[in-house]
C-alpha cells in the first residue's frame, strides 16, 4: 500500500486502538496497518477493518487480539477441512 499523501511505500506495522461496535467499545490489539515513513500517516486497510468487526462480535472479552483471532480462524478452517466440511 502507498501513502495517499506522498505516494511513498508504507511500512507494515501492528497497532492498538479502540473500536466501537453495537454501542460497545472494545480494545483492538495487534491490528495490521500501514505507516508512511515520511509523513507518519497510519492506514488500516478496509479488508482488515471488516475482519476486525467480525472478530469483535465473536470475542466475548473486551480485548480483541487480531493476531490470535486470525490464528484461531485459520485453525478452525483447517479443522473443517479435515472433517470434510469445506
Ligand atoms: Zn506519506
Amino acid at each position: 500500500m502507498k501513502c495517499k499523501t506522498c505516494k511513498t511505500r508504507m511500512t507494515d506495522i501492528r497497532i492498538d486502538f479502540d473500536c466501537e461496535h453495537g454501542g460497545i467499545t472494545k480494545k483492538a490489539v495487534k491490528v495490521p496497518a500501514c505507516q508512511c515513513p515520511i509523513c507518519n500517516n497510519i492506514t488500516v486497510p478496509d479488508s482488515v477493518l471488516e475482519r476486525l468487526k467480525v472478530f469483535a462480535v465473536r470475542e466475548r472479552e473486551n480485548v480483541v487480539d487480531f493476531a490470535s483471532c486470525q490464528q484461531q480462524e485459520e485453525d478452525d478452517y483447517i479443522v473443517l477441512n479435515m472433517l470434510g466440511f469445506m
